[in-house]
């Protein structure tokens, strides 16, 4: 089974329809696509003389040619390895390095930083550019025809983000991709060459995997010319394309929202935003419900169990009139088809029901272990379980709720503080538009709360009245000890709040 076999199907069915677009510019149908990943695979196995198995490393921003490199290096038995292009060039030789890439296909703004980095690599073959003729040429090459592989072989190597330590390469096989495809279908939507995917964030990530049902099923991809998340770029988009579904991180949706144009957008062309990948807060949810209405789904996963552990569907987020909505609304919903979720205590043991431990999965979506990494595997698989390493509980209908992370919990006096629920608070003032909460060491309780915030453009708010609404909705000893006012918190590519750099900031203050 190899998960590109789609794409002849696709081409004689669909082969005039729209596969592939730069902003509003149409660049190929499905036929032509089909004819360059062909022609790739071709050059692939031919001039660049790669064997079944071999990794192609993406070096990469979000460009057209990212998706036909990634399906053909499928259709010719070949293993990706798609990174982070806001890498450093010393961790892009890492990664190639350790997933023992041969060739990296990079765009043109990446070169002059990684060449050199990857001259030294044993093993490693060639850079090329996607911006020159060199890569038109190569999708010329004579097509040739789909290389059978077994489900269980290597598709894509998903590195971590690696904030503890080396990133470690989470091993996508044909079979996982399959698992968390099948369950787009059954848990997010229904698609077909009618819909629109708008490339909004990071290929190399959640962004890149939800490409695959759009393909299978014949939907327009399009890659914004920006290349990123640009609100105003994403409302000009809506104005020409229908049935549109795109990721947004947390902090992006919140952008959206914020904008001043987000009422005046067409979102009765959004069909579906799916968010995740960070906490998402019950202000923001319902703020982003009333400007955009229920086109949102939340997904919680990890690069260990690609986009698939539960969702909060869209039915869910619409269901307002249930007494549990809001509780239900700080969830990350429920397991997604087919996937096994339960909290466990340090020894493995299932912990009741509302009890707070370690949350695991179990499912055919789950990755087939750490790229040449068996000790990080047999860690982070016991028994058949995917350790997520992330903290949270059930509720008795079943729901997940997060806790953050144990390396951001504050522990204060020996008192566990959620960092979670003070945002939670501090969001409740319209005024605020991002907020991050932070211990800081202090000598008497180990650590204090403080409170990192970005207010809303032309808003102003004081510490005081800030401390005010703490003590009318929690305990006073969570209340932050002191507010920081800043123009915006530090993100990674995939718009996670860097809470390790706000620490790091509060140090050396
Ligand atoms: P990555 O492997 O880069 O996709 O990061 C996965 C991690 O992001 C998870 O282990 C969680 O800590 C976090 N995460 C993913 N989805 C959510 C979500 N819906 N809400 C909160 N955190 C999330």
């Amino acid at each position: 089974m190899n998960i590109s076999d789609f794409l002849s199907r696709v081409a004689r069915v669909y082969g005039d329809k729209p596969a592939v677009s730069l902003g509003t510019t149409q660049l190929h149908t499905y036929s032509e696509f089909a004819d360059r990943v062909q022609g790739l695979a071709g050059a692939l196995r031919g001039e660049l003389g790669l064997g079944v198995g071999d990794r192609v490393g993406l070096a990469m921003l979000n460009t057209p040619q990212y998706l036909e490199i990634l399906v053909a290096c499928w259709h010719a038995g070949l293993c990706v390895v798609p990174m982070n292009s806001k890498l450093h060039p010393k961790e892009f030789a890492y990664i190639i390095d350790n997933a023992g890439v041969k060739v990296c296909f990079v765009t043109g703004n990446l070169i002059d930083g990684i060449s050199e980095s990857l001259e030294a690599i044993d093993g490693f073959e060639r850079m090329l550019c996607v911006n020159d003729d060199a890569y038109e040429a190569l999708l010329r090459h004579p097509p040739i025809e789909m290389v059978d592989v077994s489900e269980t072989d290597p598709a894509w190597i998903f590195y971590t983000s690696g904030t503890t330590g080396q990133p470690k390469g989470a091993t996508l096989t044909h079979r996982t991709l399959l698992g968390m495809t099948l369950r787009y279908y059954a848990d997010v939507d229904q698609l077909s060459p009618e819909d629109t995917y708008f490339h909004t964030a990071p290929m190399s990530h959640a962004d890149g995997l939800y490409a695959i049902p759009h393909l299978i099923k014949a939907s327009h991809h399009v890659v914004p010319e920006s290349g990123g998340f640009d609100v105003e770029e994403i409302f000009g988009l809506l104005e020409t394309y229908k049935n549109a579904t795109f990721m947004a991180a947390p902090t992006m949706l919140t952008r959206m929202t914020n904008h001043p144009k987000a009422g005046s957008a067409k979102s009765e062309n959004i069909k579906t935003i799916y968010y995740g990948g960070a906490p998402m807060y019950l202000e923001d949810t319902k703020r982003a419900l009333a400007t955009f209405g229920p086109c949102l789904i939340q997904i919680f996963g990890q690069g260990e169990s690609p986009n698939t552990g539960t969702s909060l569907s869209k039915e869910l987020h619409a269901d307002n009139n249930n007494p549990k909505y809001e509780k239900r609304l700080s969830s990350v919903g429920l397991p997604r088809t087919g996937v096994e979720v339960r909290i466990v205590d340090e020894e493995d043991n299932e912990v009741p029901t509302g009890e707070i431990g370690e949350i695991v999965l179990k499912s055919d979506v789950v990755m087939a272990g750490y790229w040449n990494n068996s000790e990080a595997t047999s860690q982070a698989i016991r028994d058949g379980w995917l350790h997520t390493g992330d903290i949270g509980f059930l509720d008795e209908d079943g729901f997940l709720t997060l806790k953050d992370r144990s390396k951001d919990m504050i522990i204060s006096g020996g008192t566990n503080i959620y960092p979670r629920e003070i945002e939670e608070v501090l969001l409740m003032d319209s005024r605020l538009d991002e907020v991050s909460v932070v211990g800081r060491p202090e000598p008497d309780w180990g650590e204090e709360v403080v409170a990192f915030v970005v207010l809303r453009e032309g808003a102003s708010a004081t510490p005081e009245e800030l401390e005010e609404l703490c003590l009318n909705h929690i305990a006073r000893f969570k209340r932050p000890k002191e507010y920081f006012f800043v123009d915006e918190l530090p993100k990674s590519n995939y718009g996670k709040i860097l809470k390790t750099e706000l620490r790091k900031q509060l140090l050396e203050k």
